[in-house]
């Protein structure tokens, strides 16, 4: 076939056909294609009318994302997921698509701490208002909803202090009063705790964490139970513009096949870090739900199906002086304010997430400047022991 005659001008902008090819690549295509090109206007209606399937704009959805949602679907145990921009977009997209003016929300008290602000800060400028209660004690939730409330948001393990929330019984209560139940359950994950078989009406996670699992993608999912709910979060992700990149869909579900058994090692190291941890005289308290000595224990026992979760936190005896001086003597531990890396990180709440409270309020968390909570990624054992040994020695008070 030769080319139209282009008056001498070479022919750059007509695209080159993709190659055809009987064998199939292995690898899902990455399709940045922001948009789809249809037959005519009648193939176009029956697209958006749902006679057939067929992408239109970027935007409104791609290839890379629908993978990537029925990869957390499968996990889930539901149908339709959401890919979003970010964790925080899915909390934003699930806030705003099923809430209006004059709407209550009762949340967890330890809720993310960006979840924490719209919650306080931004919803209340549109006329959404919150109270916060501990989802460890039921009969406080109860006592919160007002005739205004339509929704309950907790997250399952408390951050940062790993405290688990009565989730049998909030389930039970969101169904005594007709509330929509949105589980967050980005710390827990689907392994750890299955929240949507468990009765959640919207399950939202931060797929940055644990599920893509290397620091490279911001990136957020939404599973809903009613078709009513996909839709209103859905249009609300679209119209706010809360959708994500190819690309970064592509990279997550890269990380996403080896989320099993990262999960798995990156447990297996949180148990015996906790019991590492505990037994070190720089050392107040070790926070861990798999512990015996864990507030929670028999709860965890009873939600996590023996997850415990790979989230350790620990209060050193010393104060700031101790905290710097253990990071500083672990420069192999990246101190930094994020969890579920494939590497172990440590985050310090009173100069990051909690900075923003007085140290009253941080106290009546038990959050010291002591305070330390550890992502545990999947190295060998091994390296943690010789690093966490190093930093809590050099942690000792005085
Ligand atoms: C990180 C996190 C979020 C926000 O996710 P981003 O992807 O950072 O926007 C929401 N909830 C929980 C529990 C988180 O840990």
């Amino acid at each position: 076939m030769s080319d139209p005659d282009t008056g001498g001008r070479p022919n750059l902008i007509r695209r080159t056909a993709f190659p055809t090819s009987v064998s199939r690549a292995v690898v899902t295509p990455l399709q940045p294609s922001v948009v789809y090109s249809s037959p005519d206007p009648d193939a176009l209606d029956d697209q958006y009318e749902g006679r057939a399937r067929g992408y239109t704009y970027g935007r409104e959805g791609h290839p890379n994302a629908d993978v990537l949602a029925q990869m957390i679907d499968r996990l889930e145990g539901g149908q339709g997921g959401i890919i979003t921009g970010s964790g925080m977009s899915a909390v934003t997209a699930t806030l705003l698509g099923l809430l209006g003016q004059g709407d209550h929300i009762v949340g967890g008290n330890q809720l993310y701490g960006r979840s924490l602000r719209m919650l306080t800060q931004d919803l209340p400028r549109w006329g959404i208002t919150s109270t916060l209660a501990d989802p460890t004690d039921v009969a406080a939730m109860a006592a919160a909803i007002t005739p205004a409330t339509k929704l309950l948001l907790v997250e399952v393990v408390s951050n940062p202090t790993l405290r688990i929330a009565d989730m049998e019984g909030i389930e039970r209560l969101a169904r005594e009063r007709g509330l929509i139940l949105v589980v967050d359950n980005t710390f827990t994950t689907p392994v750890g705790f299955p929240a949507f078989s468990r009765g959640a009406d919207v399950v939202i996670h931060s797929v940055t964490k644990l599920l893509a699992g290397h620091s490279d993608v911001t990136l957020g999912y939404v599973l809903t139970r009613e078709a009513g709910h996909r839709k209103a979060i859905y249009d609300t992700n679209v119209t706010l513009g809360l959708t994500p990149s190819p690309w970064d869909c592509w990279m997550a579900e890269r990380g996403m096949y080896t989320f099993d058994m990262r999960f798995e090692r990156a447990q297996a190291n949180a148990a015996a870090l906790a019991d590492l941890i505990a037994e070190h005289d720089a050392v107040e308290t070790v926070l861990y739900p798999g512990r015996r000595d864990h507030p929670d224990h028999n709860r965890a026992g009873a939600l996590l199906n023996g997850q415990w979760g790979n989230m350790v936190s620990f209060r050193l005896r010393g104060g700031r002086a101790s905290a710097n001086a253990l990071t500083r003597a672990a420069p192999g531990l990246a101190f930094a304010p994020t969890l579920g890396d494939v590497g172990t990180t440590l985050s310090h709440p009173a100069s990051s997430s909690h900075r923003a409270l007085t140290r009253e309020g941080r106290a009546a968390l038990g959050i010291t400047e002591g305070f330390f909570r550890v992502s545990v990624g999947c190295e060998p054992f091994e390296l943690l022991r010789q690093d966490f040994t190093a930093a809590l020695d050099a942690a000792r008070p005085g």
